[in-house]
């Protein structure tokens, strides 16, 4: 029951995410005016390694002992959001990469280090005004636990007074979504390595519990090797083997019968998702076109004959068929489900064999780098302050 209820509470997570780079749509995320944005700095400023005034309030215990508390709004999202960088950045941003579901990503050079990086931006206020609190920290906490190759791993997490910030290296490739843009239908041999990839990262996750229900190209990065790096966990939880989720979440599009009736659901959903990517990859179109809420798709999804266009060779055509599969029970989920079959022969599930060599297909699109917005409009850096609530832990 307990699942259930707090299932329902995050049913506000439902979204079909928009994918829009305009940077005054950006800008209103983030809190800031055109004018601020206008009053461009050359660099951004150097943190100095000394404390703010931090706001904290008094809390006096039973015995008349006075201690130091942060407020609430900042201690709601400790642990996984501390209130200072794990280590002392300088950080200069770059650009805008995207305009995510609740904030922007953006291009931050770490000078420190000199690497790029990329930043997601959490306003608090819609995390809280959306009731995604819990998912926002489960979010970190699941990307933090796992490690495998083509999962990108999240470097630091912190929080300053508005905002969240989820830290990760900088992919120059783009999404498998940008890539897709671009050519168009894939060939079979590139759906087979990414599909592979896909399975052995998948089945990673499914056998730790965990179920991503948003796995759409957007979420998928390129390495610079052309390889697949899942992301966003943001509508991932942990779900053990014999529970059921309920909530309707997701991208409509990827979003399996299962899902859009409102549940019970479990990790098959991310195989038919997986069904949704492929079958558009390999075909250049979304197998049901979009509609406008989950009622209305889920009668598209349950008329359309999912027919496969000439051209596909029988093996995928009975992938795709076996993976957008209705029934959840008769849905393709298990590796060695895959392992066995007729479009995987000769393939291998071991992300080390599968990493061995550069995909060619991926490298060989040129002039490849997305353009930041902040590029584009030709700017170089502007105001955003990405420091934590503190600069360092408060000294004992
Ligand atoms: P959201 O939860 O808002 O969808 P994502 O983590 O999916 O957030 O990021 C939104 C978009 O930003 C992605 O679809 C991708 O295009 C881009 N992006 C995210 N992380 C990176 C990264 N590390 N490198 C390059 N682009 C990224
Ligand atoms: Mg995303």
């Amino acid at each position: 029951m307990g699942a259930a209820t707090s299932e329902e509470r995050q049913g506000t997570l439902l979204a079909e995410k928009v994918w829009s780079r305009s940077w005054k749509d950006v800008l209103s995320y983030v809190g800031l005016t055109a004018s601020s944005l206008e009053h461009v700095w050359a660099t951004t400023r150097s943190l100095k390694p000394k404390l703010r005034p931090t706001p904290t309030s008094r809390k006096v215990d039973a015995s008349g002992n006075a201690e130091e508390t942060l407020p609430q709004l900042i201690s709601l999202f400790l642990p996984e959001f501390p209130a200072w960088m794990s280590e002392q950045k300088q950080l200069k941003i770059l650009g805008f990469v995207a305009k995510g579901s609740f904030g922007p990503v953006l291009k931050v050079l770490d000078c420190t280090k000199d690497t790029v990086c990329a930043v997601k931006v959490l306003p608090k206020t819609e995390v809280l005004r959306r009731d995604t609190l819990k998912q926002c920290k489960e979010e970190v906490s699941i990307q933090r636990q796992v490690s495998h190759a083509f999962i990108h791993g999240i470097g630091d997490s912190w929080q300053g007074l508005r905002h969240l910030f989820i830290m990760c290296s900088y992919c120059s490739f783009g999404d498998l979504y940008m890539l897709w843009k671009r050519i168009g239908r894939f060939e079979e041999e590139p759906v087979r390595q990414f599909a592979a990839e896909l399975v052995s990262v998948l089945s990673y996750l499914h056998d730790l519990g965990i179920v991503h229900r948003d796995v759409k190209m957007e979420n998928i990065l390129l390495d610079e090797r052309g390889h697949i790096k899942l992301t966003d966990f943001g509508l991932s939880r942990q779900l053990p083997y014999g529970e059921r989720a309920y909530t309707i979440c997701g991208t409509l599009q990827y979003m399996a019968p299962e899902v859009l009736r409102g549940g019970p659901y479990s990790h098959s959903v991310d195989w038919w998702s997986l069904g949704v990517l492929l079958y558009s990859l390999a075909v250049g179109t979304f197998p049901v076109s979009p509609e406008k809420d989950h009622l209305n798709m889920l009668k598209s999804v349950n008329q359309s004959a999912y027919e496969m266009p000439e051209g596909l060779s029988s093996s995928l055509a009975l992938l795709l068929s076996e993976l957008l599969c209705r029934n959840p029970h008769q849905r393709l989920r298990h590796l060695y489900q895959f392992e066995s079959h007729v479009f995987f022969r000769g393939s291998t599930f071991d992300p080390i064999l599968l990493q061995k060599y550069p995909v060619h297909f991926v490298l060989n699109v040129r002039e490849w780098e997305p353009m930041t917005l902040l590029e584009s409009d030709g700017f170089a850096a502007f105001d955003c302050d990405l420091s934590g609530v503190m600069l360092s832990p408060v000294p004992a």
